[in-house]
């Protein structure tokens, strides 16, 4: 977790030196001081500061400043910090100024310059404003975040692969989250950030990005690493995943490339019961995680997302075209490509697909329906999973079944 920051504000270089000095010495055990020379200059790190989620402990400026002064920087940083201390460093013919602001900027306190010895002058009152700070702080989520809009089948997708592939993000809605909105008017591009955007922690931001553009950002292997293996296998559900560790296990080098996330159908199962040897049965998610583990461990190479678009033969060879156009060469192919889901038949349904209208989506979709109704379509075993999932938020859980009963299809 990055440190809380301190900023100081200063158009005195040399002041402002000296106080980042003086601060350091005191407190960069536990916080980073930031400093800028004026109070736009402020503004803006305190905003790149909020884009990257992270926090801010205590605001120290000088008040007489061109453009701004320090108690018109501390109203406008209070919006964006609110909980931040603040604190203003006055010559001494400010401080009426300074105890008028007490009260318009809300001041916890101010301080007159010089501040020699800081261990008289400076660090009782900020080492009381911190331990105060402290005391009510809570760490920020520290993850990916991502803004967009519920109904926008972009923005499912991306909050689908992040869940897929077991990243955990923190979903910011700009129709229902004030925080959406004012992290949106800190971005400094030049137009309005195309939606969804992707805030990663190290302060990288991603408008609208494919799937390749996050597993890129997010670390996971795209490419293969050699040309050739002896073993390539085609999709990562559970029959793939399978291959996977028993074929590397009898030490084959094996590759195996799945277009979407491991754990295929199995991985958006909210609860499997009668996988063997986990009695009490375990969510999709944690198969396959657990799965991709033991695979890893065997020394098997995992592309995704990445998906393959041809295969043809040159013997003793087998060649896998993939969608990025690169080739992999193998002795044998392995296809588990298991089924994709069947698809709805209806007038307009295309348009709604991924704003509103969802295939499999429980576990992205059910937190967002909390006290909603919800219809589901369909009658056997995954429909009743999603059923007893979707109950835990919505109001009412309603399903659409074209059999008689539920008997029919539904595994007893
Ligand atoms: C919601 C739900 C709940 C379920 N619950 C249970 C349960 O409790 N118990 C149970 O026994 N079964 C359950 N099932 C069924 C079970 O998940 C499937 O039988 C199982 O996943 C099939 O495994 P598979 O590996 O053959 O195929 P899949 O799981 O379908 O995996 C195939 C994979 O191949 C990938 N792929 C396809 N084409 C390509 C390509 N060209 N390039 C790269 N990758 C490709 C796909 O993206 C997919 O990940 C459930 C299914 C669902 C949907």
């Amino acid at each position: 977790m990055a440190k809380p920051a301190i900023l100081t504000v200063d158009d005195d270089p040399e002041v402002l030196q000296a106080v980042a000095r003086d601060l350091r010495r005191q407190y960069s055990d536990r916080f980073r001081v930031v400093r800028a020379n004026s109070g736009s200059e402020a503004l803006e790190a305190l905003q790149q500061l909020k884009l990257r989620n992270e926090s801010v402990a205590l605001l120290l400026t000088d008040e007489r400043m061109p453009q701004m002064t320090g108690v018109e920087f501390t109203e406008h940083a209070a919006t964006i910090f609110p909980d931040a201390k603040r604190v203003l460093l006055t010559a001494y013919a400010d401080t009426n100024a300074a105890i008028r602001a007490i009260n318009t900027a809300k001041l916890d306190y101010y301080l007159l310059k010089p501040w020699d010895p800081p261990e008289e002058q400076l660090y009782p009152v900020l080492d009381d404003l911190l331990d105060d700070w402290l005391a009510s702080f809570r760490p920020a989520f520290e993850g990916i975040r991502v803004i967009g809009d519920r109904w926008s089948a972009y923005s499912h997708q991306v909050k689908n692969f992040l869940a897929r592939n077991q990243v955990p993000y923190q979903w910011l809605d700009i129709e229902l989250e004030a925080e959406a909105n004012r992290l949106l008017s800190y971005t400094t591009s030049e137009h309005k950030p195309q939606l969804p955007l992707v805030l990663f922690p190290d302060g990288v931001r991603l408008e609208k990005p494919s799937n390749l553009e996050i597993a890129d950002k997010i670390g996971l292997q795209t490419q293969a690493e050699h040309p050739f293996y002896d073993l390539v296998i085609i999709g990562g559900g559970p029959a793939g995943l399978a291959a996977a560790v028993y074929g590397a296990s009898e030490g084959l080098s094996t590759v195996m490339i799945e277009r979407e996330a491991p754990g295929g159908q199995a991985g958006s199962s909210s609860r499997i019961e009668n996988y063997l040897g986990f009695p009490v049965g375990l969510s999709g998610g944690d198969l396959a995680r657990r799965a991709v583990t033991q695979a890893k461990r065997f020394g098997v190479e995992i592309l995704t997302p990445q998906e393959a678009i041809g295969m043809r033969v040159r013997e003793p060879y087998r060649l896998v075209q993939l969608a990025d156009g690169s080739e992999i060469s193998s002795h044998a192919v392995l296809i588990a490509t298991g089924v994709s889901w069947r698809r709805l038949n209806l007038p307009g349904i295309e348009k709604l697909t991924g704003r509103g209208i969802y295939y499999g989506a429980a576990q992205t979709e059910a937190l967002a329906c909390t006290n909603e109704d919800v219809y589901l379509v369909g009658g056997a075993n995954s429909a009743g999973q999603a059923a007893m999932y979707f109950s835990r938020y919505a109001r009412q859980v309603n399903m659409l079944v074209r059999g008689d009963s539920l008997a029919q299809s539904m595994s007893q």
